[in-house]
C-alpha cells in the first residue's frame, strides 16, 4: 500500500488541511506520479469555494502537475518510468466515444477532471490514465511549465483553433495566470496582440511578454476607442465584463472566445452579431493532442509562465493571494 499525502479542502472556502489517503491497487492503465511542483490555477480557488455548485469534499486540489513517473500499471506502454509528465485539467475519458476517437477527449461526457470527485496536485503524487500524462519537452523548466498544463492550454488551443495567423489582430482580456500565456502565444502566432487589463502596473510587463498595445479597461471610453478592431477577443477573466462593447471591438467575422468562468449570463445584442458576422464562443482547457503540440511550441518558441514560487506547505498563502488578484503572474507549488 503507498499512501498519497496532500492538501485537502474539508468544505466550501475552507483552509487546505494535510489529508492523505490510499489509492488502491495501481489501475492496469494508470501511472503514479511523484509530484516536484503544481500550479495554482484560478480554477482551484472556483473549486474549494464551489464557485460551481460541483465540488466534491474532502478534496486535493491541484491541476498544473508537473513530476516524474514512479510507476506505470500493466497494460501501460506509451510512458515509462522516470519520465518527465506534466497533468492538466482532465486525467481521464472513455477512450471510445466519438469525440474521444477523434481526439478530442476533453469534449467526451465521461471525462474525469483531475480535482473533481478525485485528488489533484498539492501533494506528493497523483495516479492517472497515462493518456493523459504528457511528457514535458527537455527545453521547459518544471517550474515555468506547470502553468502551461492548464493556463496555457487553455489560451493555446482557442488561438490555433481560430486560425490566428500574422495578419490577425488578437486581444488578450484579463492579465493574470491564463492572460499572460495569451499574450506569449498569440505572439508566437505572429499575431498583433493588444492587452486588456484593469491594472494599468502591468502595462510595462505585458509589453514585455510580447503585447504591442495595451489598453487599461478602467479608462472611461477605453473600449469605444478600439471599436471594430479585432478577429480574436479571448476573456480569461473571472468577473463579468461589458461584453456589449466587447462585441463592439470586434472586426467583422471576428469572435469573442470566453475561456474565463464569469458568474452572471452573457448578454449581447442579436443585431451586434448578425451585421459583422460574429460569434461569441467558448472554449475547454484543449485535448491531449493540443497538449503535445502546445508544449513543443512553448518549448521552441520561449513561451514560459512568470511564476511566483511557494513551497507545497504555503499552499494556502498561494491560494489567499491568487484570490486578491496579487500574484504576478502564477502561483506555483513546489516539494
Ligand atoms: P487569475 O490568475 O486570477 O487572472 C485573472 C485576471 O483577470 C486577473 O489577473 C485580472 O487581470 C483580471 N480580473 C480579475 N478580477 C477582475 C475583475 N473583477 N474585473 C476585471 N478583471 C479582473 O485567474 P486565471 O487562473 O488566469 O483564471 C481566469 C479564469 O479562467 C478563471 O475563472 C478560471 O476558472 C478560468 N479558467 C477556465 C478554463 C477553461 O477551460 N475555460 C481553464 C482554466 C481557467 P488584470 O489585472 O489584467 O485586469
Ligand atoms: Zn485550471
Amino acid at each position: 500500500m503507498s499512501e498519497i499525502h496532500g492538501l485537502g479542502v474539508h468544505a466550501a472556502g475552507a483552509q487546505l488541511l494535510p489529508y492523505k489517503y490510499d489509492p488502491g491497487a495501481l489501475g492496469a492503465n494508470e501511472v503514479e506520479i511523484k509530484i516536484s511542483h503544481c500550479g495554482v490555477c484560478h480554477s482551484d480557488v472556483h473549486l474549494i469555494d464551489n464557485d460551481w455548485g460541483m465540488s466534491k469534499y474532502p478534496f486535493v486540489p491541484g491541476h498544473e502537475i508537473v513530476g516524474t513517473v514512479a510507476a506505470v500499471g500493466s497494460g501501460v506502454k506509451d510512458r515509462s518510468v522516470g519520465e518527465r509528465v506534466g497533468v492538466g485539467w482532465q486525467a481521464d475519458s472513455c477512450g471510445i466515444c466519438e469525440w474521444c476517437r477523434q481526439g478530442d477527449e476533453h469534449l467526451c461526457a465521461k471525462s474525469q477532471p483531475t480535482c473533481v470527485g478525485r485528488n489533484g496536485g498539492f501533494a506528493d503524487k497523483i495516479r492517472v490514465n497515462s493518456r493523459f500524462a504528457i511528457p514535458i519537452p527537455e527545453a521547459l523548466e518544471s517550474e515555468n511549465a506547470a502553468p502551461l498544463l492548464c493556463g496555457g492550454i487553455t489560451v493555446y488551443s482557442p488561438i490555433r483553433n481560430h486560425g490566428v495567423r500574422p495578419s490577425s489582430r488578437v486581444g488578450i482580456i484579463g492579465i493574470g495566470g491564463l492572460g499572460h500565456l495569451g499574450i506569449q502565444f498569440a505572439k508566437a502566432f505572429g499575431a498583433e496582440v493588444t492587452a486588456f487589463s484593469t491594472s494599468k502596473e502591468k502595462e510595462t510587463e505585458a509589453l514585455k511578454m510580447g503585447a504591442h498595445n495595451f489598453v487599461n479597461t478602467r479608462d472611461t471610453g477605453a473600449l469605444k476607442k478600439v471599436a471594430g478592431s479585432f478577429d480574436l477577443l479571448l476573456s480569461t477573466v473571472s468577473a463579468d465584463q461589458d461584453w456589449p462593447a466587447y462585441v463592439a471591438a470586434l472586426r467583422p467575422k471576428g469572435t469573442l472566445c470566453i475561456v474565463g468562468a464569469s458568474p452572471s449570463p452573457v448578454q449581447v445584442q442579436a443585431f451586434s452579431l448578425i451585421g459583422g458576422q460574429k460569434a461569441v464562443s467558448g472554449s475547454n482547457t484543449g485535448s491531449p493532442r493540443d497538449l503535445f503540440e502546445m508544449l513543443d511550441v512553448a518549448g521552441r518558441h520561449g513561451v514560459k509562465a512568470i511564476t511566483e514560487r511557494f513551497a507545497m506547505s504555503k499552499a494556502n498563502d498561494a491560494v489567499a493571494r491568487v484570490k486578491k488578484s496579487q500574484v504576478r503572474y502564477r502561483a506555483v507549488l513546489a516539494n
